[in-house]
């Protein structure tokens, strides 16, 4: 059973093949048995998901239907969830407990989904590797002495390694495309704005954007139907009818226009993964699609915007937790200077640390302009270069990653090293265009994704191309071994 995608779990409940309650019980049964190699939650919600479950398979009998109505999935340990504790894999919410439900936790709740638990991540979503988690790094289920990718790595691992069909992820710089890539699973960032950040633990808000992981982009559909909308609790949400994207995902891709940016395919990037790149790009031209190279001018400088404004923003975010409202307090502060300074230095770990002194110092007087502002000018170039791309061109095609999934460990010493990793997905973020990643085949057995970006509000072409490669390849089919 835990080899279904969502949409066949969908028919199955529809055939009455098997309830969701028998569904679920098999899932968290795998979860507790498989797990403990992997990571990949910090919380399982055993209770919660039962019930859930029950209370679906009673709207079914009811007549109720509806693809989400007791599929199992997880959420990311950063959206709140009721009376569950909510860490952002942080020892500083280690004892927190949501007083409510995100917007994205209670629309899925409300189209019927069962959650099994939250899933590990980077702390406060800072990484790419999922190692630093409070709880411990995440293991990869293609290799386990491999990173699975972060911040949402283990939303990845336990798709991958079937633990669950789909689960909710986020994505402010790639945390949902990276580790898609890395652990062979199609991720899709939305639009900045299409999904509601409302009770989503904000780590750089001007970037934050929730999406879905799963295996198959029809999957990724069908739980992206679930989450979109707008939401008049969030200000950054907008209010655009949301299509229905299952409908487009069988479009034909005849005439479809893709770029390919040079800038994209230079030196950094392994060209084991440039070869399979490719070898996607053939595929989509045997649908249809014509190609043409374009440029991206200003890429080279996404990384360094990127790593000013996601700090500064988090250090203006982060300030919240400190040791009187929220989460952990230190032990018998001797005042109030005491109190703020071991509650935040005992409380967050070390990357969290490091990127709010590196945003306090670039929003500092004296420093704003030379950084903040220089960013922001940055940002507002990266996104004149997607528009006159999509001038052009209907989607743009590229690695998700320049490197295979690396060893646990390695990049430890070296923190700027991991964050070149972000390089191909960081733009996307900085400009608010939705993007996603696919399989496209495997290296030394470790999976590589391709990366489609599209212009604002084309989640439903993304979903199409990605749905169409995956009707003529197989490499979304593949599990790892023993999974
Ligand atoms: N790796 C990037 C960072 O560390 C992106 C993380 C994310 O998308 N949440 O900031």
């Amino acid at each position: 059973m835990h080899q279904l995608t969502l949409a066949e779990i969908a028919r199955g409940l529809a055939d009455k093949k098997f309830s969701s309650e028998e569904l679920t019980r098999a899932l968290l049964a795998r979860i507790h048995q498989l797990d403990p190699q992997i990571n990949s939650f910090i919380s399982v919600t055993d209770e919660l998901a039962i019930s859930q479950a029950r209370a679906a398979d009673a709207r079914r009998a009811a007549g109720e239907s509806g693809a989400l109505l007791g599929a199992p999935i997880g959420h990311k340990d950063l959206f709140c969830t009721q009376g569950i504790r909510t860490s952002c894999a942080s020892k500083m919410l280690d004892n927190f407990k949501a007083p409510y439900d995100a917007t994205v936790v209670s629309k899925l709740a409300e189209a019927g989904t069962v959650t099994l638990g939250k899933t590990n991540m980077d702390e406060f979503a800072m990484g790419s590797a999922n190692e630093s988690s409070y709880y411990g790094p995440v293991k990869n289920p293609w290799n386990f002495e491999h990173v699975p990718g972060g911040s949402s790595g283990g939303s990845a691992a336990a798709v991958a390694a079937r633990l669950l069909p789909a689960a909710t992820a986020t994505d402010t710089g790639g945390s949902i495309r990276q580790p898609a890539a890395l652990t062979s699973l199609t991720g899709l960032k939305p639009t900045y704005g299409r999904v509601s950040r409302w009770g989503m633990i904000a780590y750089a808000s001007s970037l934050d954007q929730a999406g879905p992981l799963a295996r198959t982009a029809e999957d990724c559909a069908l739980l992206l139907q679930g989450m979109a909308g707008f939401d008049a609790k969030d200000s950054t949400s907008i209010d655009e009818p949301v299509p229905d994207y299952s409908a487009s995902l069988n479009a034909s891709l005849e005439g479809l226009r893709i770029g390919l940016p040079k800038e994209y395919f230079g030196a950094g990037l392994d060209p084991r993964i440039a070869e399979l790149v490719q070898a996607s790009v053939k595929e989509l031209e045997k649908l249809g699609a014509v190609v043409k190279e374009i440029s991206l001018p200003n890429m080279q400088h996404a990384i360094p915007a990127y790593y000013v404004i996601a700090p500064a923003e988090a250090s203006s975010n982060l300030s919240r937790f400190d040791g009187v409202r929220f989460g952990y307090r230190c032990e018998n502060p001797v005042d109030l200077t005491d109190l703020y300074k071991r509650s935040r230095g005992e409380g967050f770990g070390a990357e969290v640390q490091r990127r709010i002194m590196v945003g306090a110092y670039a929003l500092s007087a004296g420093y704003y302009d030379a950084y903040y502002l220089q960013a922001q000018k940055i940002r507002r170039l990266i996104k004149n270069d997607f528009m006159a791309a999509f001038n052009d061109v209907d989607v743009i095609l590229g690695p998700t990653t320049p490197n295979l999934a690396w060893k646990i460990g390695a990049k430890n010493n070296d923190p700027v090293a991991e964050y070149l990793e972000d390089v191909y997905t960081i733009t996307a973020n900085l400009a608010g265009l939705p993007g996603l990643s696919m399989p496209a085949g495997f290296v030394d057995s470790l999976p590589v994704g391709v990366q489609l970006l599209a212009p604002y509000f084309h989640e439903g072409r993304l979903l199409n191309v990605a749905h169409r490669y995956q009707q003529v390849t197989d490499w979304h089919t593949r599990a790892p071994n023993g999974f």
